[in-house]
């Protein structure tokens, strides 16, 4: 699943249609009816931990805080009203301008959609899976065979063309309306306001520490590759119970998280590739043979887990006990 760097560069694809009146939708995507997003315009673009989260208003509507009175009585003129898109003709869906009717049963679906109990609202949520992602201005093509043998490119979730001529399009993802963002900067490792004692507590409970820095609760963005990847530049061995770690080393595993998020960041806005130093690795950069495990909390997501026993040696439990072992 895509990492808080990741999403940040997802959100930057979006920046630029901020303003912009979708012009046409497509998309498979059966969580949202698609078509509500015609003649609607992005009204704002933001990124919480994994979580990218894209506003909508009415095309005419005053730029401002997004209220949800005005999307709806927005999308109504929306429709109503001659549009000033002048050569847009040909790109407009016929779902482009729904007549008042439609607009009313547009807003009635949306208010019954499953996550109606957060309220109808003028933001979507999008949740990237494992391999989600966004495109600008182009579609997504096969890179392999499928099992069958069919070269077969990529199902969009959601396709929107706006009245420039752009296009982004968005991959494997789940995509929900909600009436605002969840948004606690404090836990975004990508955040200038995040908390580092709030984080630093969280890190001292007795749980494993590769436990506690996937929560995403304390740590919004951090994701698997980033908690090997740090936990190697730490040396600190992923079952280590944080309460039995000197606070200068969770000071230190701390710094490792927040600068190899924004190292991490810098390298994918240059478009560059990450080169892990553990993380699906066999050695580690001195040599020394790398251990593979899947670890994680009980009841939990259990995620694969790579580290060195040399650089990264066990540390025995407050109890006396030596860390759980592991395969
Ligand atoms: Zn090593």
């Amino acid at each position: 699943m895509p990492e808080g760097p990741s999403v940040r560069k997802f959100q930057l694809l979006t920046s630029p249609f901020v303003g912009q009146v979708v012009a046409k939708v497509g998309g498979s995507s059966r969580k949202i009816n698609v078509n509500d997003l015609n003649a609607l315009r992005l009204h704002d673009s933001q990124v919480h931990g994994k979580n990218l989260y894209l506003a909508f208003v009415a095309a005419d509507s005053p730029l401002g805080p997004t209220a949800e009175e005005t999307v709806l009585q927005g999308e109504a003129a929306s429709g109503a009203s001659s549009p000033a898109q002048g050569g847009q003709e040909q790109v407009c869906g016929p779902q482009a301008r729904p007549q008042e009717e439609e607009l009313q049963g547009l807003l009635r679906s949306r208010s019954e959609a499953p996550d109606a109990a957060e309220g109808p609202g003028s933001w979507l949520r999008f949740h990237f899976g494992l391999f989600g992602s966004i495109r600008a201005n182009e579609f997504s093509r096969a890179n392999k065979a499928n099992k069958r043998g069919d070269w077969k490119d990529p199902i969009p979730r959601l396709v929107l063309h706006f009245e420039s001529g752009g296009f982004l399009v968005f991959y494997n993802c789940r995509i929900h309306w909600c009436s605002s963002p969840r948004a606690d900067p404090a836990s975004d490792i990508l955040s200038v306001e995040f908390h580092r004692g709030r984080a630093l507590d969280a890190l001292r409970t007795p749980d494993p520490i590769c436990h506690t820095l996937l929560n995403q609760k304390y740590f919004s963005g951090l994701g698997n590759i980033i908690k090997n990847e740090i936990l190697y530049l730490a040396k600190i061995h992923p079952l280590t119970q944080g309460s039995v770690l000197a606070l200068p080393d969770l000071e230190r595993l701390l710094d490792c998280a927040v600068q190899f998020s924004a190292a991490w960041l810098h390298i994918k806005l240059r478009g560059k590739g990450l080169h892990p130093q553990i993380y699906q690795k066999e050695h580690c950069p001195l040599g020394h043979a790398v251990m593979k495990g899947t670890l994680g909390a009980s009841g939990g997501f259990k995620r694969l887990t790579w580290w060195c026993p040399q650089c990264q040696p066990v540390v025995p439990s407050g109890d006396g006990d030596p860390a759980p072992a592991t395969e």
